[in-house]
């Protein structure tokens, strides 16, 4: 009874908190609708070697093309998505969509990867790496090598033991594993020591002014540094300029990603921008040995 009035009291005293709720339902079930509509799209954003500019792999990045809002970037629907039901269904659907346009590219160039967010439920759940593992069975096509599972450090990750167990599961079927966002979360350094971990991404709050901000800077080069020492190759995220991306190679920093390079693309866009940038690089590179040997 006691129960019941506690209940009859919530919807009394608190109808924001209840409208609120309303509008998330709401919110949910149109995202459920959009799954089955299709409406939901990949980008790819470039991830490029410092040594030699060369593309390794493209970042998928969801967007929803909403019928009527146009596209919507992930923080106008994924915070909605969070701890609902629709998390693990919409990662599975990210998963076997990122792995389907890998595979088209392949047929053009067998060397890119791709690189996938993976949200904190998926590394709650057991089941994740046995749904990996049977997709991989039956599409023996793809090499496991060649995709990468963003972790995000900033996710409290509520059982790291759990966590680290389910990623040591997807590293043993072949993928890799890089922690998204390095330095922006509260247990950088113990998730850097408990998760098993191939890439740390330096979050681009840090790269975004280190040309000008020194503590900025200083965070940057210690993260290059401690990667180093742990035989981690580090990506930078958010380089706009060649300022930035010739700062980094300095810093010894291996990999970078941003709108410098390319701002994220719609699948079909990819394989023409790769043409494209190849050819930019390699004028540069014959470029420089002229200049060398003259
Ligand atoms: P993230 O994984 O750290 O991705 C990088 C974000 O920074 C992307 O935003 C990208 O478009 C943006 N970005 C890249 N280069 C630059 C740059 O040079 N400057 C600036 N200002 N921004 C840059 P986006 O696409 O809005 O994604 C935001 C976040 O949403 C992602 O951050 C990721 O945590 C999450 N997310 C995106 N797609 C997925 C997905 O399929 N599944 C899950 N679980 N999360 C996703
Ligand atoms: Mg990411
Ligand atoms: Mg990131
Ligand atoms: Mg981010």
């Amino acid at each position: 009874a006691a129960k019941e009035k506690g209940r009859n009291q919530f919807h009394i005293f608190d109808p924001g908190l209840d409208a609120h709720r309303r509008q998330r339902r709401d919110q949910l079930m149109q995202i459920s609708q959009a799954l089955e509509n299709e409406e939901f799209e990949l980008y790819f954003q470039p991830q490029v070697r410092m040594v030699d500019y060369q593309v390794i792999a493209f970042e998928a990045l969801i967007r929803w093309n909403h019928p009527d809002k146009g596209m919507l970037g992930p923080g106008e629907f994924l915070p909605a998505v969070a701890n609902s039901h629709l998390e693990i269904p919409l990662g599975q659907w990210v998963l076997k969509e990122a792995i389907h346009q890998m595979n088209l590219w392949h047929e053009a160039d067998e060397s890119l990867a791709v690189s996938i967010n993976i949200s904190a439920p998926h590394l709650m759940d057991r089941s994740f790496a046995d749904y990996l593992e049977s997709y991989l069975h039956s599409h023996p096509d793809v090499r496991p090598g060649q995709i990468t599972l963003e972790v995000l450090e900033s996710t409290a990750l509520e059982d790291t033991k759990r966590a680290s167990n389910v990623l040591a599961r997807c590293q043993s079927l072949g993928l890799q594993v890089a922690l998204d966002d390095f330095g922006t979360g509260f247990s950088s350094l113990t998730y850097l020591r408990t998760l098993p971990v191939d890439v740390i991404k330096i979050d681009q709050s840090f790269v975004r002014n280190m040309l000008t901000d020194a503590s900025d800077r200083a965070i940057v080069e210690s993260v290059i540094f401690l990667a180093q020492r742990f035989d981690h190759p580090v990506l930078a995220e958010g380089v706009e300029t060649m300022e930035h991306a010739r700062a980094l190679r300095d810093m010894g920093c291996n990999l970078i990603q941003g709108y410098g390079i390319a701002r994220p693309m719609q699948a079909k866009a990819l394989l023409p921008w790769l043409a494209q940038w190849r050819d930019q690089v390699s004028r540069h590179h014959s470029l420089g040995k002229h200049e060398q040997t003259s």
